[in-house]
């Protein structure tokens, strides 16, 4: 997720990006969008970053392309993945970042080669129906939700037997850790 402000002033900055990516990384599970692995910048990084640019890259799914080779053909499934990150933050925390909302939406333009936009009349039903249907998805999977926002933040939790990680390197999850985690299969 790009942001352009820093946190909702309630919940820390990772609380929201693990619970964004945790969205999108459970949304692609279920709808079947490929992709590498999941990553979250350490918080200093992304707050220099932000303080030096006006934007972050607060996390993100590394796909296996840009979305304009594989949104194509998948339109509405790929809003509801798109939408899955803000709706995840909302569901788990109680609120999202507007930000980060608006820079998935617009990833979703690219990947529809319609980048400047569509207007509201074209775009209102087909968002609502994406909507609705990532709405159902994640309350249909909000264990697995829940358990991989943990997951992605796991490694700094106090006591974490995965004490390997640099201050500075960023928390990464793989496709298939993440998989196991969304069937509930516990780590070796
Ligand atoms: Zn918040």
């Amino acid at each position: 997720m790009f942001l352009k402000t820093d946190s909702c002033g309630k919940h820390a900055w990772l609380a929201h990006a693990a619970a964004h990516e945790a969205g999108h990384a459970t949304a692609a599970l279920v709808l079947g969008f490929e992709f590498i692995e999941v990553k979250i910048p350490r918080e200093h990084i992304a707050r220099a970053k932000l303080a030096d640019a006006g934007i972050v890259v607060a996390g993100g799914v590394q796909m296996h392309g840009l979305p304009d080779t594989w949104v194509p053909g998948r339109e509405e499934d790929a809003l509801a993945y798109f939408a899955a990150g803000s709706r995840s933050e909302s569901m788990l925390l109680g609120d999202n970042l507007a930000s980060g909302l608006k820079g998935d939406l617009d990833q979703w333009l690219f990947g529809i080669g319609r980048p400047s936009g569509i207007p509201e009349d074209e775009s209102e039903p087909i968002q609502k129906r994406a909507f609705e249907h990532v709405e159902a998805l994640l309350v249909e999977h909000r264990p697995a939700l829940k358990r991989i926002a943990r997951g992605l933040y796991a490694p700094l939790l106090p006591g974490a037997k995965d004490s390997v990680l640099g201050p500075d390197e960023p928390l990464v999850l793989s496709h298939d850790e993440l998989r196991r985690m969304f069937e509930g299969v516990s780590p070796r």
